[in-house]
């Protein structure tokens, strides 16, 4: 399971900004920063349009998450309005009949966990019925966008400049992907000694491979203690 996330904006695009500095550009893909640590962390891999502050056109977002073969799309903003008081987060998913709506509301319900106020799941069309939005429109696999916040309101603004509150906005976005994907069955991956396919396997999360330390230890002619007190494991080369 690949999951692109897209962190809007940046390079010359970085206009969009609260009354007293918040930079949307750079507050998204901090966000997006600690999403792809946290869903690599539970085995998922995770390409992004951009991972520092550089120009990307939205053909090239596009293109980029076509060629990685990410299964799922997630753009990542935060949201802008003339009244000072607009305030929470919106989830918007593509009109097209796959499964971009389950994964907005897998997203919706984590910012709720997280104890968001939410202004809910939308839908946005153009006059001729497809997408509003480029980057769901173009993409060919569920797609959505999330404004988390305003940072246009000054109270979400002065949240936004805090780590704590961007963490706990990855972190409700990285649940909801998680619901989305549900449990994963990891890959087998064969291993060989010198060749030949050793008696152990391992599994492959995101893009390191686990096996059983014993197992494969022993294969390796070590000796393996497991300290159940200290709760370590000792290998030692043969004496
Ligand atoms: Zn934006």
């Amino acid at each position: 399971m690949r999951v692109c996330l897209d962190p809007g904006h940046g390079g010359t695009d970085r206009a969009n900004r609260g009354p007293t500095g918040y930079v949307e550009a750079d507050g998204v893909l901090d966000i997006a920063l600690r999403v792809r640590a946290l869903l690599q962390a539970a085995g998922l891999e995770v390409v992004m349009t951009r991972d520092k502050d550089v120009s990307v056109t939205l053909a090239a977002r596009m293109a980029f998450a076509a060629a990685q073969g990410s299964d799922l799309f997630m753009s990542i903003h935060t949201d802008a309005w003339s009244d000072p008081g607009a305030r929470g987060c919106t989830v918007f998913c593509s009109v097209r009949p796959d499964r971009s709506r389950d994964l907005a509301e897998a997203i919706e319900q984590g910012l709720r966990q997280a104890g968001r106020p939410s202004r809910g799941v939308k839908t946005r069309v153009q006059g001729n019925g497809r997408d509003y939005y480029h980057v769901i429109r173009e993409s060919k696999v569920p797609s959505v966008l999330v404004e988390c916040a305003f940072h246009t309101n000054p109270a979400e603004e002065a949240l936004l400049k805090t780590a704590d509150f961007r963490q706990l906005l990855a972190a409700a976005i990285a649940s909801g992907i998680k619901a989305f994907v549900g449990p994963l069955a990891p890959e087998v991956i064969p291993i060989l000694l010198d060749g030949k396919l050793l008696p152990v396997t391992g599994h492959l999360f995101g893009d390191v491979t686990y096996a059983p330390v014993r197992a494969l230890a022993e294969a390796l002619g070590l000796t393996v203690v497991w300290d159940a007190k200290q709760r370590l494991v000792r290998l030692a080369r043969p004496k």
